[in-house]
């Protein structure tokens, strides 16, 4: 059986990557079509990506959207997770109204979203600061059809500054409530893929593959 990977982000290959080979499947990572994230929240972009990708790879695609919400911020970053620093937000209703791609490279661009959330939460005190990530894989067939859809989330807090060169995205100013007071930066790669969303949400997954599998070779 063979999958592909609808991402281009090489931290997510190598987590899925991983449940896929020790289940004795073939991935393959697709093509960068990179399709734009027009819904409002993590599922719907998940179906919507995976079903772009399958239909362009022309086999079934595993793919995710996942992000950072943080309920003082009325959910932010959210499904906005990976351009939060690019997005005008209308602070009465704490909607984003437009966003303005500045052109920087994927790591500026993670290191001005972790400031933007650093400043916004500035005078917030704890608990106001509680944080999760939050992730939504699904898996589809070129014709669109779903078979799998699944959740996973890890809670925590947003730390005063950032900490630690590790892993990606929000994970310097993220503290889990089980890492001992480190963020995810701080743990090196398996100690935080033992504790993360998406790590649950590929146990789900796994369950789901090795139903699956069964049921192919009937
Ligand atoms: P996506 O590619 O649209 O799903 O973007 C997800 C964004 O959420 C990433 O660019 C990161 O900013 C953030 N994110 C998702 N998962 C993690 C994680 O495990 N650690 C840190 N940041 C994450």
């Amino acid at each position: 059986m063979k999958f592909f990977i609808g991402t281009t982000n090489p931290h997510k290959v190598h987590e899925i990557g991983a449940i896929l080979h020790a289940t004795g499947c073939e991935f393959e990572v697709t093509d960068p079509v990179d399709p734009e994230e027009t819904e409002s929240d993590f599922d719907g972009n998940a179906i919507l990506k995976a079903r772009v990708y399958a239909a362009h790879a022309k086999g079934l695609v595993i793919s995710e959207d996942s992000g950072l919400v943080i309920p003082t911020l009325n959910g932010l970053p959210g499904p906005w997770s990976a351009r939060f620093s690019e997005c005008v937000i209308d602070r009465a209703t704490w909607n984003v109204t437009d966003i303005v791609p500045a052109g920087y490279s994927r790591e500026v661009i993670d290191r001005r979203n972790n400031e933007r959330v650093l400043n916004l939460m500035r005078t917030i005190e704890m608990p106001r600061r509680a944080a999760m990530f939050k992730v939504v894989l699904v898996v589809a067939r070129p014709d669109g059809a779903v078979l799998f859809s699944g959740v996973g989330t890890s809670n925590g807090w947003i730390a005063d500054e950032m900490q630690g060169e590790n892993g990606f995205g929000y994970d310097p100013i993220f503290v889990g409530d089980n890492t001992f007071e480190k963020t995810y930066a701080e743990l090196d790669a398996p100690r935080k893929n033992l504790r993360s969303h998406r790590r649950k949400v590929l146990q789900e997954f796994q369950a789901w593959l090795g139903k699956f599998l069964k049921e192919q070779e009937k």
